[in-house]
Formats: structure tokens, C-alpha cells, sequence
């Protein structure tokens, strides 16, 4: 178990635990405040990132940048990471076996990290921690308690730039939803695992983070 997050990418740097490792250009580890209040996580690392062995660069990136200075924060005041490191071929979905290997690595950040909002970025990595198959559209809108923090999912800013103007409006309502989470400080409530009232939280595909907690 690594001490700190900088031994932690150290080791994440030489991993070849999935076939992920043999298309990558860089490890994506993450970036940001070690001591952030808020961590965002997205699905995997796409070409830019993968060249520039950082996560969210390019235009989403810029438009998260946008949207954290609305709320007050700057990039450097909160953590973003995805839930693989190297980065899908094509920027297909992360496979079950990848994400199973690669797992350790996101449990650390959080543990290491350890902060008060956890926003997911996206369908992908909203219905896995959440451990759903329900989608983006009716998860988000509203603040999961997850593992002694807040759970807020989002839609991933990709989506944003599609065009269309409501998701844009979504995604600023669920960064003020971090704003006001982080006033309030971590739930009280006993650590959800699963969405309530989904009764297919026991998936196969979905047990991939079971080892959170
Ligand atoms: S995706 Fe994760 S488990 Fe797979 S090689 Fe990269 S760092 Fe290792």
C-alpha cells in the first residue's frame, strides 16, 4: 500500500496489470490538490490525455475549468482522475477485466485523497461506483451519501458540447450542488453502495468496484 499519491503514480507508471498498458502513450494518473475536497472522476483517458499523460485537457477539460470558476474554484483546488489509466483503443468503454485491474488504483486516490465530494463525470463512471445500470439523465439532480462522503454524478462535459443547452444547465446546477456540499461537510448516513430501489446494484458488470468501502 503506498503512502502517499506520488508513490502511488510512481507505481502506476510501470503497470502493465491489463492490455491497457500496451496502446498507452502515458499513464493518466490524475491531477490536482492531494488535499482536495472534491475529486472528480471520469471514465478513462481519450487521445489528448493519453499524449499528454493528463486528464481532461483539451476542450471538455476547458469547459470543467469553466464551470469549477462559476462555483469558485480553480483547477488546482480539487483532484480529477478516471477510473482507468491508460487509455481504451478507439475510446471504447473500459472492459470489466480492465476495470477490475485497475481498481486499486482509484480506491488509493480516494483513501489517500480522501474527499468530501465525489463528483462522476459521465454515464460510465456514475453507473459504476453507484453500482446501477440506471443512466446519467435520472441519477443526477441530486447527492448521493457514498462511503462516508457525497456521491454528486454528472454528465460528462463532452455531452455539454454537443450542444445542447440543457445538459450545460444541469451540469451548473450539480457544481453548485458541490458548492453547497461542501458548506454542509460529509453525510452523516450510513455509506451507500447502490442507487436506492435498483435491485440490479448486483450486476456482474456492476461488482466491479465492489472492493470499495
Ligand atoms: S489501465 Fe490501470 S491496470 Fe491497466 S495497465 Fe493502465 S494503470 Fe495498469
Amino acid at each position: 500500500m503506498a503512502e502517499t499519491l506520488v508513490e502511488l503514480a510512481a507505481v502506476a507508471a510501470e503497470c502493465t496489470r491489463c492490455e491497457l498498458s500496451k496502446g498507452r502513450t502515458n499513464v493518466v494518473f490524475g491531477s490536482g490538490d492531494r488535499d482536495a475536497r472534491v475529486m472528480f472522476i471520469g471514465e478513462g483517458p481519450g487521445e489528448q490525455e493519453d499524449l499528454q499523460g493528463l486528464p481532461f485537457v483539451g476542450r471538455s477539460g476547458q469547459l470543467l475549468t469553466q464551470l469549477l470558476g462559476e462555483i469558485g474554484l480553480e483547477r488546482d483546488d480539487v483532484y480529477i482522475a478516471n477510473v482507468v489509466k491508460c487509455r481504451p483503443p478507439g475510446n471504447r468503454d473500459p472492459r470489466p477485466d480492465e476495470i477490475d485491474a485497475c481498481k486499486g488504483y482509484l480506491k488509493e486516490q480516494l483513501r489517500l485523497i480522501d474527499p468530501v465530494v465525489v463528483v462522476t463525470l459521465g454515464n460510465f463512471s456514475s453507473k459504476l461506483l453507484l453500482r446501477t445500470t440506471t443512466g446519467i439523465t435520472r441519477l443526477r439532480g441530486t447527492a448521493y451519501p457514498w462511503w462516508h462522503r457525497w456521491l454528486v454524478p454528472t454528465f460528462h462535459p463532452a455531452a455539454a458540447l454537443r450542444g445542447n443547452p440543457k445538459v450545460l444547465a444541469a451540469m451548473r446546477e450539480d457544481l453548485q450542488r458541490v458548492a453547497d456540499l461542501l458548506e454542509q461537510g460529509p453525510p452523516e448516513e450510513e455509506p451507500t453502495t447502490a442507487t436506492p430501489g435498483d435491485e440490479s446494484a448486483d450486476d456482474s458488470d456492476t461488482e466491479q468496484l465492489g472492493l470499495f468501502g
